[in-house]
């Protein structure tokens, strides 16, 4: 039984909410981010894009759901990037939310838990409206099946900018981002057991680099257990296998 008051931060949430904190209030990374076409409306040749409706000063943090922190495997499931135009339609109402983290004292718990808890209803929500989630083939949930759901993961992306789909800059943004805001920082913060990691494989030496793999899927990233999996080619033998060892 969990005896923490439902209405508290434990110590892993207030983690989180530094390690989100500090990357919002991050502007030397948003300056590379933009440089590179990331969170903004101009596209890798500097074309002016329509407008996602999305406020390019902001980061986008992923979430810990309710149910992360108490499950029986911790799991940290891990996409590629935002894209502006779902992000705006699903999560952008979550904006004025984002914005004040970065201004709230720190102290101000009552505040602090409103904020966490918009921040997670909001994300788990959007997740499941998302492809990445729900592909019927190879979403997360495929993988994770009725054993957890979006309440009782966390998510984070590679890249915590957004960016539009049809830009080709995603391999420079997402190095960027894990340059700077490394997922190890993120691990740290709320100690998964597991990370979960749906990415193109053109992607996967980004988010991968240094790490030494016992084999195509199963290895670890800074000292976790992780998976990983490709976003679009993965055949249904792989997934299955990799469900069952979950
Ligand atoms: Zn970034």
């Amino acid at each position: 039984m969990n005896s923490h008051p439902p209405n508290k931060l434990t110590a892993l949430e207030k983690r989180w909410l530094q390690y989100a904190r500090a990357l919002i209030s991050d502007v030397d990374h948003k300056r590379e981010c933009e440089r590179l076409g990331g969170a903004s409306e101009l596209g890798p040749k500097r074309q002016r894009r329509p407008s996602q409706n999305l406020d390019i000063n902001l980061r986008w943090p992923g979430y810990i759901g309710a149910g992360y922190e108490a499950a029986t495997k911790r799991i940290l499931c891990i996409g590629q990037v935002h894209f502006g135009k779902m992000l705006a339609a699903t999560l952008g109402h979550i904006e004025p939310t984002l914005c004040e983290l970065v201004k709230v004292d720190a102290a101000n718990e009552v505040k602090m838990f409103a904020i966490l808890q918009t921040i997670r209803a909001g994300y788990q929500r959007a997740l499941k409206t998302w492809g990445p989630w729900s592909n019927r083939n190879n979403g997360f949930q495929k993988i994770l099946q009725q054993k957890y759901g979006a309440e009782h993961i966390a998510y984070v992306n590679l890249a915590r900018c957004w960016q539009t789909p049809t830009d080709t800059s995603m391999k420079a943004v997402i190095k960027a981002c894990l340059a700077t805001h490394p997922i190890s920082d993120l691990t740290k913060a709320i100690k998964p057991d597991l990370l979960l990691i749906r990415c193109g494989m053109s992607y996967l030496d980004y988010a991968t680099s240094g790490i030494v793999w016992a084999n195509t899927h199963f290895g670890n990233w800074a000292g976790v257990e992780c998976i990983r999996f490709d976003a679009k080619r993965e055949d249904p033998a792989t997934i299955e296998a990799i469900r069952k060892s979950i």
